[in-house]
């Protein structure tokens, strides 16, 4: 029988994240204070996030950085993931090519995002925090950062995108189960959810204006700390793990992935299997393609514009150096919740502008064809966001039963769909429609965001 499914012993679980900040020629340009327009240092976001965190956000120096042995220890509840190999889905695709998917949906929570929440719960408990707070699209961070704080003895409380907050209900309801707060967002609890539904009572939120209010939240609440599960360099670094892992999986396989392929949404699931791999690259000249997924709803890597900009609404956050379609960016209510981001973390921003990384757009309906496809060959059924990512690797699997050759394509399987029936329920009805952006609503976009 030809093995399907690869997994590691705890004893072989990586001991550090890969930090690729040390190995990029060039290096992300500096946060900016938005004020005096000076770089950020370490110091200057101890006020929101964890100590530890901000020194590994700048930190362009450590190739390694230790994952702390109690972060281990919980890893080891459902790590090693597994990589599976997709002979179903090549199957009915008909294609030569050997595809891979690394399956993040088998952690507790059912996404990637607990290998973040984790470390992050963990640095605030060692630190003598005592609250933590953050916002949340379609409930996936909400719910590892809920259940992370559970375990690290904190309290949570999340703002949860009012339409995602609407259209998940579910998510929300693992978030109370675990004992967190959570608060549909724009709300009257802050005075930037105040100002935006004064303008806009019908409001119907995004992730820009949710972390405006959480970190308010945490700015005005004693040991409280703000955290976030996506775009940040230091949410990258711990979602190594997922590379670090795969490539030890893809020995076991005896193959190395031609092209590695994430759904994109300010990128941590892309950049946590892509980075190891990129690393060869960058040190040893290996020609892996790296291909980011992003909803043509929310096009910011293949039709934004790289140039600072808030990563929130209202513009509390440091100047980001990014890919970007405006910090006042509404996006199309899509399914993909967990996609709706008008940036790009800085990392990966730089990288695509060097040319080390490549992205494709996807329009929902495919998206969701894709999962469709991919739950009757794999029996998983994938989170929406994740279906991008499918789509993206069925495109070049077709490409490659066109062209006869057996290229290696390992994708990041970052979520189930079990908890999003209801987004799968509109799609077999044909309710959903497709959201393409035309070049002038973007240039609209970016140029009204002063
Ligand atoms: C949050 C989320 C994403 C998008 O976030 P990234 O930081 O781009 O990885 C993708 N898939 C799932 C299942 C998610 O929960």
């Amino acid at each position: 029988m030809k093995q399907k499914r690869f997994f590691l012993n705890e004893a072989d679980l990586p001991k550090q994240w890969y930090n690729i900040q040390a190995d990029m020629v060039n290096k992300p340009m500096p946060l900016l204070n938005p004020a005096t327009k000076e770089a950020i240092k370490a110091e200057d976001l101890y006020p929101i996030f964890a100590k530890e965190l901000c020194r590994q956000e700048l930190n362009q120096t450590d190739r390694w950085i230790d994952i702390p042995d109690k972060v281990r220890e919980m890893y080891a509840y459902y790590r090693s993931t597994p990589l599976v190999r997709a002979y179903g889905l090549e199957k009915a695709i008909g294609t030569p090519a050997h595809i891979y998917f690394k399956n993040e949906s088998v952690s507790p929570v059912g996404s990637h995002k607990l290998n973040s929440a984790l470390a992050q719960a963990y640095y605030c408990k060692e630190e003598g925090i005592t609250n933590v707070t953050t916002e949340t699209g379609a409930g996936q961070w909400g719910a590892a950062l809920s259940y992370a704080a559970k375990l690290f003895g904190l309290e949570a409380a999340v703002y949860q995108v009012k339409i995602s907050y609407e259209q998940k209900p579910y998510r929300r309801s693992i978030m109370q189960v675990f004992g967190a707060q959570v608060i549909p967002s724009p709300s009257m609890t802050t005075r930037a959810g105040k100002d935006i539904l004064t303008k806009d009572p019908n409001h119907q939120g995004s992730l820009g204006t949710a972390i405006s209010e959480a970190v308010e939240l945490a700015q005005m609440t004693p040991n409280c700390k703000y955290t976030l599960g996506s775009v940040m360099s230091h949410v990258a670094l711990h979602q190594t793990v997922i590379g670090l892992e795969a490539e030890k999986q893809m020995e076991m396989a005896g193959e190395y992935p031609d092209m590695v392929i994430a759904c994109f949404g300010g990128g941590s699931n892309f950049g946590g299997i892509s980075f190891p791999f990129l690393r060869h690259n960058i040190l040893e000249g290996k020609k892996t393609r790296f291909i980011a997924a992003e909803p043509a709803s929310c096009p910011k890597l293949t039709k934004g514009k790289f140039e600072y900009d808030f990563g929130d609404e209202t513009g509390y956050t440091p100047l980001l150096p990014m890919f970007t379609l405006g910090h006042k960016f509404k996006p199309a209510n899509i399914h993909a919740g967990g996609l709706r981001y008008h940036g790009a973390g800085v990392i990966v921003s730089q990288l695509l502008k060097d040319g080390l990384m490549e992205a494709v757009d996807i329009d929902q309906l495919e998206s969701f064809k894709a999962g469709c496809l991919f739950a009757k060959a794999e029996g998983i059924i994938p989170a929406p966001e994740s279906c991008h990512a499918i789509a993206a690797t069925i495109n070049e699997a077709v490409k490659c039963k066109e062209s006869g050759e057996s290229k290696v394509i390992l994708f990041n399987l970052s979520g189930h769909g079990l908890v999003d029936m209801s987004s799968y329920d509109q799609y077999l009805a044909g309710n959903l429609v497709d959201y393409r952006l035309s070049d002038e609503e973007i240039e609209k976009n970016l140029a009204a965001q002063d």
